[in-house]
């Protein structure tokens, strides 16, 4: 049983498909500047292992059913494609930004879900109506084949009201539907069922703070496998620094800048959503080169790398606070998997609260879970993410009943 995982942006789309019996992928692509001249499509078969092909196709497409066709031939290509027929796939599954209160959980989707989607647009207008636009044309090209809408707002649903809402006049909750909302939450859901599966316990019995530390970057409190807090808020802005997100700032900074430099609330939002965070401060937003550059001496990327950790650490800090006793403080997403500096900087003296990591085990690279704290301390987890394979696994829960 093969699900195609589809995650579609407004100019592109990411998709995997992901065989069922063994969970593992046969392909996976993105097809890039969908509706501009310079359009792409890299495609791999059987990606990550040792029989790995890569296809790159350049190429315009004029929409994203252009696009996904396209993605059709390769994968049915009689010489070299990953199965022989479309009807090979039994299901699409959707990465869906945003479904607000009234979608609480995966769905198959149908016109109301539809209709919720195209309802929270002016809360995610960019992701939202990209990610209709996969529906229409998974809709079209796998009519044989049900979609399912799994949304990155569901896990954080079950946050109480006190964490969710703003000190705001409320009439902005009732009327705009201002509130926490929180990102990333298929791999929040996914990485703490791994990290209680990894402890041995069940997830209704596992408390974890999961630090998803991508170029996006989020955080979420996980009591009992219910999420009760996260970092991100009405949109992915809020909370931790980011990649070229500023994250937390006071409020006031915005109409003052907005008067100050004559800018636009659109222009505002640029400056916050690409302009700031690591790349605000240093000039640069991989961490790869943040590091190469710390390396020479660039005081600017040290700085953007402390204030980074600093922010993680006082997340932690509240967490465990709300939160009580922890199982783990568990780091995922490329930073949190793969950035033993970033991690050993997080963790340092935090003694006081229980936590201690060992340097040689955090220094291991492995694409497997794995602990790295030191004996006695609270476990501090490296679980990899896998938002596809969470959405096709939800995928075929919806479907099964
Ligand atoms: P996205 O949010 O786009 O999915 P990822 O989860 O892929 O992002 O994370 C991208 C970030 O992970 C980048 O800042 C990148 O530099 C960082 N990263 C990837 N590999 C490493 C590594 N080996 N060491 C440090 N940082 C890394």
């Amino acid at each position: 049983m093969n699900v195609l995982v589809i995650n579609s942006g407004s100019s592109s789309i990411k998709y995997q498909l992901i065989n069922m019996e063994t969970e593992t992928s046969l392909c996976a692509g993105l097809v890039e500047r969908i509706g501009f001249a310079g359009g792409k499509l890299t495609h791999k078969a059987h990606p990550d292992t040792d029989a790995e092909k890569k296809i790159v196709i350049d190429q315009d497409f004029a929409d994203h059913v252009a696009g996904m066709k396209r993605v059709v031939e390769l994968i049915t290509d009689p010489a070299d494609g990953v199965i022989k027929d479309k009807s090979e796939i039994y299901a699409v599954g959707h990465r869906v930004l945003l479904g607000g209160e009234k979608i609480t959980k995966s769905l198959k989707i149908d016109e109301w879900a539809k209709e919720v989607i195209r309802e929270y647009i002016p809360l995610g207008p960019l992701h939202n109506p990209a990610n209709l636009a996969g529906i229409e044309v998974a809709e079209e090209l796998f009519p044989h084949a049900p979609s399912v809408g799994v949304f990155d707002t569901e896990f954080h649903q079950t946050m109480p009201p006190k964490a969710y809402l703003y000190p705001l006049p409320y009439e902005m909750y009732e009327e705009l539907q201002i509130r926490r909302y929180g990102f990333h939450g298929t791999s929040h859901r996914y990485v703490s069922k791994s990290a209680a599966k990894f402890l041995g316990k069940a997830k209704e019995d596992t408390t974890v703070v999961v630090c998803h530390l991508g170029n996006g970057c989020s955080m979420s409190a996980v009591k009992n496998g219910q999420c009760v807090d996260t970092t991100m808020g009405l949109t992915p802005l809020e909370g931790l620094m980011m990649g070229t997100r500023c994250g937390d700032i006071d409020p006031a900074i915005v109409p003052f800048v907005m008067e100050r430099k004559g800018c636009t609330p659109a222009e505002m939002d640029t400056i916050m959503n690409k302009q700031s965070g690591l790349l605000g401060i240093c000039g640069l937003n991989d961490m790869r080169d943040i590091h190469a550059a710390r390396e020479k001496g660039d005081a600017k990327a040290q700085l953007a790398f402390e204030m980074m950790a600093y922010r993680i650490k006082k997340y932690i800090g509240s967490y465990i606070a709300i939160l009580g006793k922890v199982d783990a403080i568990v780091f995922t997403a490329g930073i949190g998997e793969n950035d033993d500096f970033m991690r050993a900087e997080v963790c340092k003296d935090m003694e006081h609260m229980g936590i201690t990591i060992d340097t040689e085990k955090n220094k291991v690279r492995s694409g497997e879970p794995r602990d790295i704290s030191a004996g006695g301390s609270v476990k501090v987890l490296v679980v990899p993410t896998n938002e596809e394979l969470e959405i096709a696994q939800a995928t075929v829960e919806v479907l099964k009943g």
